[in-house]
């Protein structure tokens, strides 16, 4: 059953909203926007969330602002009650990010309708589409143009806001670009993403006004910044959706692509080479930013036996198998990658060598009390662990190097157990 969040401080509001959609869908109900909030930071996993404006302790606005400023909870429809046709209170909750706004009182079955149709057409699911457009009405409408062929669009007002929007995380599958924005020109913005490794697959389809002889100098210029393709103002329907969709498809397929060369097929974490990649990128930021960094290299204790005692396939069962404890036992800001057939890596960013012991002597734990079933067979197995943090004048290889001695040590002084290497000197990250 669908999930749906609803968070209204009027009881009577309450009390339509549980006689609506009680019947088909599970409903939880919030007095106010910080009580919403509190519980989404636990439980994010809401299918839709219907939120009036005017709260106590926080406003629907402020939780909206919350809610898509959120990674996990970004994608979360939201719709907002209004109890007023002002128009400056609908453009705050679009410009905030919410899709939808209702005016409330409801008819009966109206809001049960809405959402139903909602879920029908399965949302947006062909694709988000982030729109960089300076006027607030060219971008409304095409935001709108986008949501009625059911893409999710995310309207942005300036190159700037963009990026922004991309360094957070937001899953982008295509970008509407103005040519004509105030400060960086659209062409500008382009040029700069397709220099940006992160996003530079990301298709960007060039919009514009501007007709005849300076229109092709446009595109000229465009094409050569590396925008994907183009729309000219006025433009009919069949030809913006077709455009839109296909430069979707391509980027799903180029998404696809990224992923099978930057993973390991078998654990789906990341593979040496991007691990390698990120290394190096995450030691220049520690060092230009003289911050912490910590190394972890995991080898799972005498896995030949498990090769020999229970096949080879049981074996990658096993490898998948912790590969999964690790990746649910760091922080989403840590890099995790197989580093070799049974090793394993943690690149920890902003941590200090005795807190990447912690995690260390965690994971060692976990792996350790966690029993794993494989076709009926109970295995147990356990990790060692060798810890290392990144000093001052200090390359990649010499932060494995010092990993894999401490690595060495553990395996030498008995196996299951974590040791860190530093300055010359073995620690234990055992507490007791
Ligand atoms: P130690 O505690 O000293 O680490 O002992 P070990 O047996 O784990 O170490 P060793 O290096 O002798 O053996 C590693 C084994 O890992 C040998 C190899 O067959 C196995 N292995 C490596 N990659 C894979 C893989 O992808 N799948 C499976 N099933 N086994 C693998
Ligand atoms: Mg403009
Ligand atoms: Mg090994
Ligand atoms: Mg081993």
């Amino acid at each position: 059953m669908k999930r749906i969040l609803a968070c209204d401080d009027s009881e009577f509001v309450e009390k339509m909203i549980k006689r609506e959609l009680e019947s088909s869908f599970d409903v939880v109900i919030f007095e106010n926007g910080l009580e919403a909030y509190e519980h989404l930071k636990e439980d994010p996993n809401f299918d839709f969330a219907i939120i009036d404006g005017e709260m106590p302790k926080m406003s629907g606005w402020e939780l909206i602002k919350k809610i898509k400023g959120e990674l996990k909870l970004h994608d979360l429809p939201v719709i907002m009650l209004t109890a007023t046709d002002e128009d400056f209170f609908k453009n705050e909750a679009f410009d905030l990010g919410a899709f939808d706004y209702l005016k409330k009182p409801f008819k009966t079955g109206e809001l049960q309708e809405y959402i139903k149709t909602f879920f029908k057409s399965e949302g947006f699911r062909e694709g988000k589409a982030l729109v960089v457009e300076d006027s607030a009405a060219q971008n409304k409408t095409i935001c709108h143009q986008l949501k009625e062929k059911s893409i999710w669009p995310i309207g942005v007002y300036s190159g700037e806001e963009a990026v922004e929007k991309l360094v957070e995380g937001a899953d982008i599958d295509v970008i509407l670009m103005d040519i004509h924005l105030p400060k960086a020109s659209g062409i500008d913005v382009a040029r700069a993403l397709k220099k940006d490794e992160r996003f530079s697959y990301i298709p960007i389809i060039g919009i514009t006004s501007a007709s005849g002889s300076e229109a092709v100098e446009i595109m000229r210029e465009a094409f050569e910044a590396g925008i994907d393709d183009f729309l000219t103002k006025p433009y009919n329907m069949v030809e913006f959706h077709a455009r839109v969709k296909a430069n979707i498809n391509r980027s799903k397929l180029i998404k696809r692509l990224k992923e099978e060369s930057e993973l390991d097929f078998l654990t789906r974490l990341y593979n040496r080479r991007t691990l390698f990649k990120f290394l190096e990128h995450l030691v220049a930021m520690a060092k230009r930013n003289k911050e912490n960094l910590s190394f972890v290299i995991l080898d799972l204790d005498k896995f030949k036996n498990i090769n020999d005692t229970y096949g080879h396939q049981t074996g990658d069962e096993v490898l998948k198998n912790t590969a999964n404890l690790i990746k649910s036992g760091v922080r989403k800001a840590d890099v995790v990658g197989r580093f070799g057939g049974e090793e394993f890596c943690i690149v920890m960013q902003q941590t200090n060598i005795k807190n990447a012991c912690v995690v260390a002597e965690k994971i060692r734990q976990t792996v350790e009390n966690n029993e794993i079933e494989i076709g009926g067979k109970k295995i147990d197995i356990t990790v060692s662990l060798g810890v290392s943090e990144l000093s001052e004048n200090e390359g990649i290889n010499s932060l494995i190097k010092k990993a894999d001695t401490a690595l060495y040590k553990a395996k030498e002084t008995g196996r299951n157990r974590s040791v860190a290497y530093k300055d010359s000197k073995f620690l234990s990250c055992q507490t007791k």
